[in-house]
């Protein structure tokens, strides 16, 4: 007995009958998603502290009123964007009409993580929703307090013949991936990736894979290292440095290392107070197996600040590791805990040498008083985003897009790109029926002139159409 055949069924059911189509009911749906925000605001707090001790800070900034500011602005935006979109023409088609239609592509699977569990399954729903698909919600098993309130409370706010929460782990995901489905957007880790891609590929279903990977954050000698550690402590252990787009360690020069070390010490004691263990601000490790595969890093090189650990609480100091070789595992693999590496090179050739012979990062982040050196750290590298002088604040941006390239993912989206990715860009012209004898010049048997000036009808300035 397969477990989602009916589910699927009745989502298929509905979109045939083209009930998601309709401006009005996309914005009916997307308001939901927005009251469903705000009339269970505490309800979702009290879930991200019990998963990951998420602070009531954290919870609004990086997962409930970023969710609701993408409702907001969508529905701002809804109309203009399913707008039909108007082209340039040949001398052919002058007297056509060209457009792109963003169709919606049908049924959607999105499946999400757990590091920011609101966040990443509603942030990609709302561009589902905005582009008319039916979807299929599949949350993260891991984070069980928000899965279950997204599966008990988020249906009543959606039409439950369009939209479906299903639950389950890695047997009961598999077996949802044998569906077709004609989209499929994936947020997790490029291992998962490659699962869900090669279940996608037998259907030929398209897919946005947004994926992890270890992102690098060089710092220039010139840096006021107060400044970076600062900015730098506040974007590694956010949410205990569980998430993707956290700098995963440092490359400076040893003269910088020595700087950076009493002020990455001073910024922690500043986030965090003496104890971190006590501090309301700081997150806990997602569960157990985490716990422990975060406990093994930490006897990698030396131990320069925090390493203390307590596994009943599921807490792990904000740490900082100096002295670790590139074979150790914390370079080999995502750190996705409160610990950073510093590596010291001696050249910024050195660090971009470093940075170009591992796999393409989802972010990357330089430091430098000198803009020269942040635009030559972008120009000599490829990231799916980056930021100078700064950790992820370009993720704040809807304007721009989000997504990975090479092993940290495919695909991207945030604001209009996210309805982008989530329709089908159709290509239309509609001609006349008439003026059939313009046409002549097209049909055999062909002469020398008909080519030419079928040639010439065919040109365009931004376009190199082929002929036929
Ligand atoms: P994961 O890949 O283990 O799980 C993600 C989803 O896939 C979950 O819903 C899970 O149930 C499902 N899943 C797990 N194993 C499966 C299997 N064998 N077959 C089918 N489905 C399976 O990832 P995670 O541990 O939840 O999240 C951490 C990873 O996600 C990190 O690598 C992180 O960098 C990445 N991530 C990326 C982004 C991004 O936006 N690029 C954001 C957050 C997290």
């Amino acid at each position: 007995m397969d477990p989602f055949e009916d589910t699927l069924r009745r989502l298929r059911e509905a979109f045939g009958a083209g009930r998601t189509r309709p401006a009005e009911f996309r914005a009916a749906q997307l308001q939901g998603l927005g009251r469903f925000l705000r009339d269970n605001k505490q309800r979702l707090q009290d879930a991200l502290a019990e998963d990951l001790g998420k602070s009531v800070f954290e919870s609004e900034v990086s997962e409930i009123a970023i969710s609701q500011s993408e409702v907001d602005s969508t529905l701002r935006n809804l109309r203009a964007w399913m707008k039909d979109e108007s082209v340039s023409k040949n001398l052919a088609t002058q007297l056509d009409s060209a457009f792109i239609r963003k169709e919606p592509f049908g049924l959607v699977l999105i499946i999400a993580p757990w590091n920011y569990p609101l966040n990443l399954t509603l942030v990609p729903l709302v561009g589902a929703i905005a582009a008319g698909n039916c979807v299929v919600l599949k949350p993260s098993e891991v984070s069980k307090n928000i899965e279950k309130v997204l599966a008990e409370v988020l249906p009543r706010y959606l039409d439950q013949s369009c939209f479906a929460v299903v639950l389950g782990g890695p047997p009961e995901t598999a077996q949802l991936l044998e569906h077709k489905f004609d989209y499929i957007f994936f947020t997790g880790s490029p291992h998962v990736g490659k699962i869900v891609m090669a279940a996608a590929a037998k259907h030929l279903t398209p897919v946005t894979l947004e994926l992890g990977g270890k992102n690098p954050c060089y710092v220039d000698d010139n840096c006021d290292p107060q400044t970076v550690a600062n900015r730098v402590a506040f974007f590694r252990y956010f949410n205990a440095g569980q998430t993707c787009v956290a700098p995963d360690y440092v490359l400076c020069s040893r003269e910088m290392q020595e700087r950076l070390l009493p002020a990455l010490q001073s910024a922690i004691t500043r986030f965090y107070g003496d104890n971190p263990q006590n501090s309301p601000s700081l997150g806990r490790i997602i569960n157990q197996k985490h716990f422990k595969r975060l406990q093994g890093l930490l006897g990698c090189g030396r131990v320069a600040i925090g390493g203390q650990s307590d596994e009943s609480a599921r807490y792990i100091a904000p740490t900082v590791l100096v002295d670790v070789q590139e074979t150790e595992p914390v370079m080999q693999e995502e750190i996705f805990g409160p610990i950073l590496p510093l590596l010291t090179v001696s050249s910024l050739d050195e660090a971009i040498a470093f940075i170009n012979r591992r796999e393409k990062p989802l972010a990357l982040y330089a430091f430098s008083n000198s803009d020269q050196v942040v635009r030559r750290v972008l120009a000599q590298t490829s990231s799916g985003g980056f930021c100078g002088n700064d950790g992820f604040m370009h993720m704040t941006l809807a304007s721009l897009p989000f997504g990975g390239v090479g092993a940290s993912g495919m695909g991207r989206y945030h604001g209009k790109f996210s309805f982008d990715t989530f329709s089908h860009h159709r290509a239309c012209l509609l001609r006349s029926p008439g003026m059939e004898k313009v046409n002549d010049i097209r049909y055999p048997p062909h002469s020398p002139r008909d080519l030419r000036l079928l040639l010439l009808a065919m040109e365009q300035h931004s376009c190199n159409c082929v002929l036929l």
